[in-house]
């Protein structure tokens, strides 16, 4: 049995106060989400230090929303992932669509970028998902199937035990457009499917979590369907009450 997982991505989002505020509503209405359900929160790299400071005790877990695919070295202005690891980081966010489409990020630095992230001891969350021509143009299989091999074929389909897969179309990423619970089941589905003709232990442990407009009021239809093991969230986990509420239809 999977469990859950909802992890909310606060992207550049926030100053210490806001993120403190949050944070403190987040830690106090926790105790109200399911045992079996585990939480993350990836705040930005500047507020990570934050976060972590205040989360002791608590059950939300520290993830980043990126990571240098290079060891610690000289490289100015980024972060590795040794150093996320050192600071208390668990999860970390790989190939988010707006790196992909707005810094140019390609299959193969994700999946440098999945390595790095597992070397050092996180376990990646792997976005993938197809733009609104690619599902109008009928290619949303060949395209998520596309960009899952390169990873699957630099780590290893066992590496995949320790990977987190967050199927998000980007159609759906803060576009208010959520895809329709059989539209992400049958994307996860396929996904799953496709996994399992290289393992099919791999296949039915790994999680494979949704993203694209998650709202209080479609979490739990979304979460119900048989391949979905959770979410990512953006803008609603900005607002604590919203994100615990997502968080409890997970339960
Ligand atoms: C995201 O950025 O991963 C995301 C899913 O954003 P939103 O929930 O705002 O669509």
């Amino acid at each position: 049995m999977r469990r859950k997982l909802v992890v909310g991505n606060w992207k550049m989002h926030g100053n210490r106060a806001q993120v403190t505020e949050l944070l403190q509503e987040l830690i106090s209405s926790a105790t109200q989400i399911s045992q079996g359900v585990d939480v993350g929160v990836c705040p930005s790299f500047v507020h990570l230090g934050l976060v972590k400071d205040q989360l002791a005790g608590s059950k939300l877990i520290l993830g980043a929303q990126d990571l240098n695919e290079q060891p610690e070295s000289a490289v100015t202005g980024e972060v590795a992932g040794s150093m996320l690891f050192d600071l208390g980081v668990r999860y970390v966010i790989v190939g988010h669509s707006e790196r992909r489409e707005k810094l140019k990020e390609s299959d193969d630095l994700i999946a440098d970028k999945l390595v790095s992230a597992q070397v050092n001891g996180l376990t990646p969350i792997l976005c993938i998902g197809e733009s609104l021509e690619q599902r109008q143009g009928g290619v949303t299989e060949e395209t998520v199937v596309g960009q899952l091999n390169v990873a699957v074929d630099k780590v290893g389909i066992r590496a995949f035990n320790d990977v987190i897969i967050a199927y998000e179309p980007v159609w759906a990423i803060g576009t208010g457009h959520t895809a329709t619970p059989e539209q992400a089941q049958e994307v996860h589905r396929l996904l799953r499917d496709h996994l399992a003709e290289l393992s099919a232990a791999v296949a039915e442990a790994v999680r494979i979590i949704y993203g694209g407009s998650v709202k209080a009021d479609n979490a739990k239809e979304l979460f119900r369907s048989a391949d979905i093991d959770g979410g990512l969230v953006g803008a609603a986990s900005l607002k604590a009450e919203e994100f615990i509420s997502i968080c409890k239809s997970a339960g």
